[in-house]
């Protein structure tokens, strides 16, 4: 089954390594940093899993966070002129738990499983000696590292530049809605929030998660130095929320309202890009590309972390099951199972990524939102479909398939009209 060198200590990479030292094949880990290194880093993201990765989890006995704090569910409120609430109920539960714990735990659970890590940077100038050592190299480094071997796929990729900027903290202060689940909100135009019953080192505290329109009332938010003036970051943090997300601010305590601790903050950017799946390099020897080095989505629907696990094991399985021959054919089979699996998770997050008015939602996901409110079943469907992102691109992909599962469902709500073109950030 051969030797395989897996580049990148994320989700992905453990996720991979894990398996394949589950099923006896050869693997060594890369990875950048230690797990002391990783758990006094800063927050690196704030990534919910969703049911089918934890089941993964399960698979792969990494699942050490699972109790009182898992996801039921989404409480979703939009702020039209009348608000839009309900709750959407998730089959199988999610998790929040902090990525520098858990990625830290895991390196931890292959190290002391028999796996072999090797700690440091990898250089692009040293894959060629890699692909030497191993019989395949898989390069699984996270977002805008590594990547220029693997050219963009346009097709899948209509944006070419942010279509949000982000600000997402984990606070204390704030009273968590109940049962536990992620709150969604909507400001249409402005921003989504997300509010996630966070996991970290020292207990559970709610992150807030801005998803800002650049060109909105909250884009500045991106740019709010945090160490400068702590108090001042904090205060327009929550005159934010009282503008746009008062519900959110309701069950703030202000004077108990404050950022974690100074590392708890992330700001920045993405621009969604799909890549190819594997490069060549000059010795003739390919590379494997998975996670966010294939496929980086805007985290609008929290799917990066999901995907990066999903394709772990769709590599892991095609290394486990097919000829140990890692050529064009077995790369050319396996990139065509990843990017089935990608295209639609990155079809769905595009989609919601746009802001077309008059709504700042596509119409028919705004009608699709209407009928949540007004029938248990579909708003259901539409929590337990994140971690299923093939079934939810069925139901939104075009204004006809949602009306068939909404009349399937019993909602006689006409559709409102179908939205523009696509717009190009570019
Ligand atoms: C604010 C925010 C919220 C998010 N929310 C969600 C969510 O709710 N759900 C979800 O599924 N996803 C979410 N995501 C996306 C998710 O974080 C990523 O898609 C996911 O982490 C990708 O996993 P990965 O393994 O490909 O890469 P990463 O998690 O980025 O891991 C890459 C690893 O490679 C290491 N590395 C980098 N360069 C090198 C090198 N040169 N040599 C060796 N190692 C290297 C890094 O140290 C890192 O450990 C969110 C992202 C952000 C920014």
């Amino acid at each position: 089954m051969g030797d395989i060198g897996i580049v990148g200590g994320g989700v992905g990479g453990l996720h991979l390594a894990l398996y394949l030292q589950q099923h006896g094949v050869d693997a060594v880990l890369y990875a950048e940093k230690t797990p002391e290194e990783q758990r006094a880093g800063r927050l690196p993201n704030t990534a919910a899993h969703w049911a089918s990765t934890r089941a993964r989890e399960r698979e792969l006995q990494v699942n050490h966070w699972d109790g009182p704090y898992d996801v039921q569910c989404f409480h979703i409120r939009v702020y039209t002129p009348d608000p839009l609430v309900f709750q959407a109920n998730h089959a199988d539960p999610g998790i929040c738990v902090d990525q520098r714990m858990f990625l830290a735990r895991l390196q931890e659970d292959f190290a002391e499983r028999g796996g072999t890590i090797k700690h440091g940077a990898i250089q692009a100038g040293d894959l060629e000696p890699l692909s030497e050592q191993h019989d395949l190299v898989v390069l699984s480094t996270g977002r805008g590292s590594l990547t220029d071997l693997f050219p963009r796929m346009p097709e899948h990729s209509p944006y070419t530049k942010p279509q949000r900027v982000l600000c997402t903290g984990l606070y204390e202060g704030i009273t968590f809605p109940q049962p536990y689940g992620v709150s969604f909100s909507i400001a249409p135009t402005v921003a989504e929030l997300f509010e996630l019953p966070y996991q970290t080192f020292d207990g559970t505290f709610s992150s807030l998660f801005f998803e800002c329109n650049p060109d909105g009332p909250l884009g500045h938010l991106v740019n709010l130095h945090y160490d400068d003036d702590p108090p001042a970051f904090e205060t327009e943090i929550l005159k934010g929320l009282e503008q746009h997300f008062p519900a959110t601010r309701e069950r703030i305590d202000t004077g108990a309202f404050k950022l974690h601790r100074p590392l708890d903050l992330l700001q920045g950017a993405i621009t969604p890009t799909f890549r190819r799946a594997y490069g060549r390099l000059p010795n003739g020897h390919h590379v494997l590309a998975m996670g966010d080095v294939h496929v980086v989505q805007d985290p609008l629907l929290g799917q990066g972390s999901n995907s990066a696990s999903a394709e772990a094991f769709i590599v892991g399985r095609a290394i486990v099951d097919e000829l140990p021959v890692y050529d064009e054919r077995f790369l050319g089979k396996l990139e065509a199972r990843m990017v089935a699996y990608q295209a639609d998770v990155t079809a769905w997050n595009n989609a919601f990524l746009q802001m077309p008015p008059p709504f700042g939602i596509a119409p028919h996901a705004v009608q699709f939102l209407i009928c949540c409110a007004q029938n248990q079943a579909v708003a259901d469907t539409l929590a337990t479909n994140f971690a299923y992102p093939d079934r939810a691109w069925d139901i939104f992909a075009t204004p006809e398939r949602t009306r068939a599962f909404l009349h399937g469902k019993g909602c006689q709500t006409p559709l409102l009209d179908a939205p523009g073109p696509a717009p190009d950030g570019g």
